[in-house]
Protein backbone atom coordinates (compact mmCIF):
# COMPACT_ATOMS: atom_id res chain seq x y z
CA UNK A 1 0.00 0.00 0.00
CA UNK A 2 2.70 2.36 1.12
CA UNK A 3 5.71 0.72 0.13
CA UNK A 4 6.87 3.82 -2.05
CA UNK A 5 7.16 5.69 1.00
CA UNK A 6 9.93 3.70 2.33
CA UNK A 7 12.00 6.51 0.92
CA UNK A 8 15.58 5.70 1.87
CA UNK A 9 16.43 8.95 4.22
CA UNK A 10 18.25 7.17 7.14
CA UNK A 11 17.12 7.23 10.27
CA UNK A 12 18.23 10.49 12.45
CA UNK A 13 18.86 7.97 15.36
CA UNK A 14 21.71 6.48 13.53
CA UNK A 15 23.81 8.94 14.45
CA UNK A 16 23.11 8.02 17.83
CA UNK A 17 24.99 4.90 17.83
CA UNK A 18 28.27 6.47 16.85
CA UNK A 19 29.70 5.09 20.28
CA UNK A 20 29.54 1.83 17.76
CA UNK A 21 30.37 -1.04 19.05
CA UNK A 22 33.22 -1.91 17.23
CA UNK A 23 35.09 -4.89 19.08
CA UNK A 24 31.68 -6.01 19.20
CA UNK A 25 32.02 -6.34 22.92
CA UNK A 26 29.24 -7.64 24.98
CA UNK A 27 26.99 -4.43 25.78
CA UNK A 28 23.98 -6.93 27.58
CA UNK A 29 24.48 -4.91 30.69
CA UNK A 30 24.86 -1.03 31.64
CA UNK A 31 25.90 1.01 28.45
CA UNK A 32 23.09 4.13 28.41
CA UNK A 33 21.55 3.24 31.22
CA UNK A 34 20.61 6.69 32.63
CA UNK A 35 18.54 7.42 29.16
CA UNK A 36 16.42 4.15 29.36
CA UNK A 37 13.25 4.04 28.57
CA UNK A 38 12.78 0.34 29.70
CA UNK A 39 15.11 -1.29 31.43
CA UNK A 40 14.88 -5.14 31.99
CA UNK A 41 17.08 -5.83 35.43
CA UNK A 42 17.53 -9.65 36.14
CA UNK A 43 14.24 -10.60 35.21
CA UNK A 44 13.94 -14.31 35.89
CA UNK A 45 10.26 -16.72 34.97
CA UNK A 46 9.81 -19.96 36.80
CA UNK A 47 7.43 -22.77 35.19
CA UNK A 48 6.14 -25.93 37.22
CA UNK A 49 6.84 -28.08 34.74
CA UNK A 50 6.08 -32.04 34.92
CA UNK A 51 9.91 -33.32 34.90
CA UNK A 52 10.80 -29.94 37.68
CA UNK A 53 11.16 -26.57 37.04
CA UNK A 54 11.20 -24.65 33.40
CA UNK A 55 13.86 -21.94 33.27
CA UNK A 56 11.32 -19.80 30.47
CA UNK A 57 13.72 -16.58 31.89
CA UNK A 58 17.26 -16.56 33.84
CA UNK A 59 19.12 -13.04 34.86
CA UNK A 60 17.68 -11.17 31.67
CA UNK A 61 19.35 -7.63 31.97
CA UNK A 62 18.94 -4.59 28.92
CA UNK A 63 18.32 -1.47 28.69
CA UNK A 64 16.41 0.22 25.14
CA UNK A 65 17.02 3.60 25.44
CA UNK A 66 14.71 6.49 23.88
CA UNK A 67 13.44 6.72 20.59
CA UNK A 68 15.65 3.30 20.12
CA UNK A 69 14.36 0.16 17.59
CA UNK A 70 15.13 -2.61 19.52
CA UNK A 71 15.12 -6.31 18.46
CA UNK A 72 14.83 -9.16 20.49
CA UNK A 73 15.79 -12.21 18.59
CA UNK A 74 16.24 -16.03 19.48
CA UNK A 75 14.72 -19.27 18.77
CA UNK A 76 11.67 -20.67 19.67
CA UNK A 77 11.26 -21.39 23.20
CA UNK A 78 13.94 -18.84 24.80
CA UNK A 79 11.28 -17.18 26.55
CA UNK A 80 10.81 -14.51 24.02
CA UNK A 81 6.92 -14.13 24.54
CA UNK A 82 6.97 -14.60 28.18
CA UNK A 83 9.85 -11.70 28.94
CA UNK A 84 7.32 -9.65 26.30
CA UNK A 85 4.63 -10.32 28.66
CA UNK A 86 6.16 -9.02 31.37
CA UNK A 87 7.57 -6.25 30.19
CA UNK A 88 3.85 -5.28 28.96
CA UNK A 89 2.79 -6.57 32.80
CA UNK A 90 0.64 -8.96 31.74
CA UNK A 91 2.69 -11.71 33.48
CA UNK A 92 4.81 -11.20 37.29
CA UNK A 93 8.34 -12.15 37.06
CA UNK A 94 9.97 -14.89 39.21
CA UNK A 95 12.56 -12.34 40.22
CA UNK A 96 13.99 -9.23 38.74
CA UNK A 97 12.27 -5.69 37.57
CA UNK A 98 11.17 -4.07 34.44
CA UNK A 99 10.95 -0.45 34.75
CA UNK A 100 9.83 2.18 32.25
CA UNK A 101 11.19 5.52 32.29
CA UNK A 102 12.28 4.90 35.63
CA UNK A 103 8.97 3.39 37.07
CA UNK A 104 8.50 0.18 37.86
CA UNK A 105 5.97 -2.18 35.72
CA UNK A 106 3.49 -3.47 37.50
CA UNK A 107 0.40 -4.21 35.32
CA UNK A 108 -0.81 -3.26 32.35
CA UNK A 109 -0.26 0.57 31.31
CA UNK A 110 -1.33 3.07 28.63
CA UNK A 111 2.20 4.12 28.49
CA UNK A 112 3.22 1.17 26.47
CA UNK A 113 1.66 0.53 22.81
CA UNK A 114 1.00 -3.53 23.21
CA UNK A 115 0.97 -5.99 19.84
CA UNK A 116 0.53 -9.39 19.37
CA UNK A 117 1.27 -11.85 16.98
CA UNK A 118 -2.92 -12.66 16.82
CA UNK A 119 -4.40 -9.13 15.99
CA UNK A 120 -6.86 -9.61 19.09
CA UNK A 121 -9.37 -6.90 17.11
CA UNK A 122 -12.86 -6.42 18.21
CA UNK A 123 -14.56 -7.90 15.03
CA UNK A 124 -17.68 -6.23 15.90
CA UNK A 125 -16.20 -2.90 15.68
CA UNK A 126 -15.09 -0.90 12.67
CA UNK A 127 -11.70 -0.37 11.74
CA UNK A 128 -12.27 3.10 13.35
CA UNK A 129 -14.02 1.80 16.32
CA UNK A 130 -11.02 -0.72 17.06
CA UNK A 131 -8.47 1.83 16.69
CA UNK A 132 -10.02 4.44 18.81
CA UNK A 133 -10.91 2.27 21.54
CA UNK A 134 -8.19 3.29 23.87
CA UNK A 135 -8.90 6.91 23.39
CA UNK A 136 -12.95 5.96 25.17
CA UNK A 137 -13.70 6.54 28.83
CA UNK A 138 -13.37 3.13 30.12
CA UNK A 139 -10.42 1.90 27.22
CA UNK A 140 -7.24 1.24 28.02
CA UNK A 141 -6.90 2.56 31.35
CA UNK A 142 -10.62 2.65 32.43
CA UNK A 143 -10.39 6.24 32.53
CA UNK A 144 -9.87 9.83 30.93
CA UNK A 145 -10.54 9.30 26.96
CA UNK A 146 -11.17 11.97 24.74
CA UNK A 147 -14.39 12.23 23.02
CA UNK A 148 -16.02 14.03 20.28
CA UNK A 149 -14.49 15.60 17.21
CA UNK A 150 -11.02 15.62 18.97
CA UNK A 151 -10.92 11.40 18.88
CA UNK A 152 -12.34 11.32 15.41
CA UNK A 153 -9.57 13.64 14.22
CA UNK A 154 -7.07 11.23 15.92
CA UNK A 155 -8.41 8.23 14.78
CA UNK A 156 -8.57 9.26 10.95
CA UNK A 157 -5.34 10.49 11.10
CA UNK A 158 -4.01 6.84 13.01
CA UNK A 159 -5.96 5.03 10.35
CA UNK A 160 -4.06 7.42 7.55
CA UNK A 161 -0.47 6.97 9.27
CA UNK A 162 -0.76 3.31 8.68
CA UNK A 163 -2.42 3.15 4.86
CA UNK A 164 -5.79 2.18 5.71
CA UNK A 165 -7.85 5.26 4.33
CA UNK A 166 -11.14 4.52 3.14
CA UNK A 167 -11.16 1.37 5.17
CA UNK A 168 -12.33 3.20 8.56
CA UNK A 169 -15.88 1.41 7.78
CA UNK A 170 -14.89 -2.11 7.62
CA UNK A 171 -15.13 -4.74 9.92
CA UNK A 172 -12.03 -6.76 10.45
CA UNK A 173 -13.67 -9.60 8.85
CA UNK A 174 -13.09 -7.92 5.28
CA UNK A 175 -9.59 -7.22 5.99
CA UNK A 176 -6.22 -8.75 5.24
CA UNK A 177 -4.07 -10.41 7.81
CA UNK A 178 -1.79 -7.57 6.59
CA UNK A 179 -4.77 -5.09 7.16
CA UNK A 180 -5.90 -5.91 10.87
CA UNK A 181 -2.15 -5.93 11.81
CA UNK A 182 -1.94 -2.32 10.32
CA UNK A 183 -5.29 -1.83 12.86
CA UNK A 184 -3.69 -3.39 15.48
CA UNK A 185 -0.98 -1.21 15.55
CA UNK A 186 -2.78 1.82 15.14
CA UNK A 187 -4.62 1.00 18.29
CA UNK A 188 -1.25 0.60 20.25
CA UNK A 189 -0.56 4.15 19.04
CA UNK A 190 -3.56 5.77 19.21
CA UNK A 191 -3.10 6.73 22.72
CA UNK A 192 0.42 7.90 22.52
CA UNK A 193 2.54 5.30 24.10
CA UNK A 194 6.25 5.79 24.74
CA UNK A 195 7.07 2.81 24.02
CA UNK A 196 5.53 0.26 21.20
CA UNK A 197 5.82 -3.76 21.96
CA UNK A 198 5.49 -6.06 19.64
CA UNK A 199 5.65 -10.09 19.67
CA UNK A 200 6.24 -11.35 16.54
CA UNK A 201 3.79 -8.77 14.39
CA UNK A 202 4.48 -9.81 11.59
CA UNK A 203 4.65 -13.62 11.95
CA UNK A 204 1.07 -14.46 10.44
CA UNK A 205 1.57 -12.94 7.17
CA UNK A 206 2.73 -13.41 3.65
CA UNK A 207 6.56 -12.59 2.76
CA UNK A 208 5.70 -9.51 0.63
CA UNK A 209 3.33 -8.11 2.94
CA UNK A 210 5.70 -8.51 5.47
CA UNK A 211 8.27 -7.05 3.86
CA UNK A 212 5.80 -3.97 2.98
CA UNK A 213 4.37 -3.47 6.92
CA UNK A 214 8.33 -3.84 7.91
CA UNK A 215 9.00 -0.73 6.13
CA UNK A 216 6.26 0.72 7.15
CA UNK A 217 6.74 0.17 10.53
CA UNK A 218 10.02 2.24 9.98
CA UNK A 219 8.53 4.82 8.44
CA UNK A 220 6.25 5.57 11.73
CA UNK A 221 8.99 4.72 13.87
CA UNK A 222 10.82 8.02 12.06
CA UNK A 223 7.63 10.04 12.09
CA UNK A 224 6.52 9.56 15.97
CA UNK A 225 10.04 9.24 17.79
CA UNK A 226 8.52 6.02 19.46
CA UNK A 227 10.82 3.62 21.57
CA UNK A 228 10.11 0.44 19.85
CA UNK A 229 10.79 -3.20 21.78
CA UNK A 230 10.23 -5.57 18.93
CA UNK A 231 10.40 -9.35 19.38
CA UNK A 232 10.85 -11.45 16.66
CA UNK A 233 12.66 -15.07 15.55
CA UNK A 234 13.27 -13.94 12.02
CA UNK A 235 17.26 -12.91 12.10
CA UNK A 236 16.67 -11.26 8.56
CA UNK A 237 13.86 -9.22 10.38
CA UNK A 238 16.09 -8.00 13.17
CA UNK A 239 18.96 -6.94 11.35
CA UNK A 240 16.62 -4.93 8.56
CA UNK A 241 15.00 -3.27 11.42
CA UNK A 242 16.92 -2.50 14.40
CA UNK A 243 19.13 -0.30 16.05
CA UNK A 244 20.47 -3.27 18.37
CA UNK A 245 19.86 -6.68 18.76
CA UNK A 246 19.28 -8.92 21.83
CA UNK A 247 20.16 -12.20 20.96
CA UNK A 248 18.55 -14.72 23.09
CA UNK A 249 19.67 -18.38 23.91
CA UNK A 250 17.33 -20.77 25.50
CA UNK A 251 17.51 -23.63 28.35
CA UNK A 252 17.49 -20.99 30.14
CA UNK A 253 16.56 -18.45 28.60
CA UNK A 254 18.74 -15.60 28.58
CA UNK A 255 20.73 -12.96 26.87
CA UNK A 256 23.35 -14.22 24.71
CA UNK A 257 24.71 -10.81 22.75
CA UNK A 258 23.77 -7.04 21.99
CA UNK A 259 25.25 -6.29 18.74
CA UNK A 260 24.69 -2.77 17.22
CA UNK A 261 23.45 -2.76 14.14
CA UNK A 262 25.28 -0.06 12.26
CA UNK A 263 23.93 0.01 8.62
CA UNK A 264 21.65 3.15 7.02
CA UNK A 265 18.60 2.67 6.32
CA UNK A 266 16.89 1.03 4.37
CA UNK A 267 18.53 -2.13 4.30
CA UNK A 268 18.65 -5.07 1.52
CA UNK A 269 19.36 -8.16 2.39
CA UNK A 270 21.85 -8.70 -0.62
CA UNK A 271 23.95 -6.24 0.95
CA UNK A 272 27.77 -7.47 1.92
CA UNK A 273 27.21 -5.84 4.93
CA UNK A 274 23.84 -6.98 6.19
CA UNK A 275 24.98 -10.43 5.25
CA UNK A 276 27.74 -10.11 7.74
CA UNK A 277 25.18 -9.03 10.63
CA UNK A 278 23.01 -11.95 9.68
CA UNK A 279 25.49 -14.72 9.93
CA UNK A 280 26.86 -13.33 12.92
CA UNK A 281 23.07 -13.28 14.41
CA UNK A 282 22.57 -16.53 13.21
CA UNK A 283 25.71 -17.92 14.53
CA UNK A 284 25.14 -17.08 18.23
CA UNK A 285 21.81 -18.11 17.79
CA UNK A 286 22.79 -21.62 16.52
CA UNK A 287 25.38 -21.65 20.08
CA UNK A 288 28.76 -21.26 17.56
CA UNK A 289 31.72 -19.85 19.58
CA UNK A 290 34.20 -17.19 18.11
CA UNK A 291 31.57 -15.88 15.19
CA UNK A 292 33.51 -13.33 13.90
CA UNK A 293 32.69 -9.92 14.35
CA UNK A 294 30.57 -7.65 11.94
P1 LIG B 1 9.20 -18.05 22.67
O1 LIG B 1 8.20 -16.95 22.61
O2 LIG B 1 10.62 -17.56 22.62
O3 LIG B 1 8.97 -19.13 21.66
P2 LIG B 1 7.94 -18.69 25.23
O4 LIG B 1 8.14 -17.49 26.06
O5 LIG B 1 6.62 -18.87 24.60
O6 LIG B 1 9.09 -18.75 24.11
O7 LIG B 1 8.27 -19.99 26.09
C1 LIG B 1 9.49 -20.16 26.81
C2 LIG B 1 9.46 -21.44 27.61
O8 LIG B 1 8.55 -21.34 28.68
C3 LIG B 1 9.04 -22.67 26.80
O9 LIG B 1 9.78 -23.77 27.27
C4 LIG B 1 7.58 -22.79 27.14
O10 LIG B 1 7.15 -24.12 27.00
C5 LIG B 1 7.56 -22.34 28.58
N1 LIG B 1 6.26 -21.75 28.96
C6 LIG B 1 5.74 -20.59 28.46
N2 LIG B 1 4.56 -20.31 29.05
C7 LIG B 1 4.33 -21.32 29.94
C8 LIG B 1 3.27 -21.61 30.87
N3 LIG B 1 2.22 -20.79 31.00
N4 LIG B 1 3.39 -22.75 31.61
C9 LIG B 1 4.47 -23.55 31.51
N5 LIG B 1 5.49 -23.33 30.67
C10 LIG B 1 5.44 -22.24 29.87
MG1 LIG C 1 6.70 -16.42 21.20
Amino acid sequence: MNDERGDGGSSPKDANDANGNAEGEDRTVGGAASAARVRVAEVAKHYEGTEGPIRALEGVSFDVSDGEFVCLVGPSGCGKTTLFRIIAGLESATAGEVFLNDERVEGPTPDMGVVFQEYHLFPWRTVRGNVGFGLEKGGIDGEGGIDGEERRQRVDRLVELVGLEGFGDSYPKELSGGMKQRVAIARALAVDPDLLLMDEPFGAVDAQTREMLQSELLDIWRETGKTVLFVTHDVEEAVKLADRIVVMAKEPGRVRETIDVDLPRPRARSDAAFGRYYERVLGLIRGERGTPDV
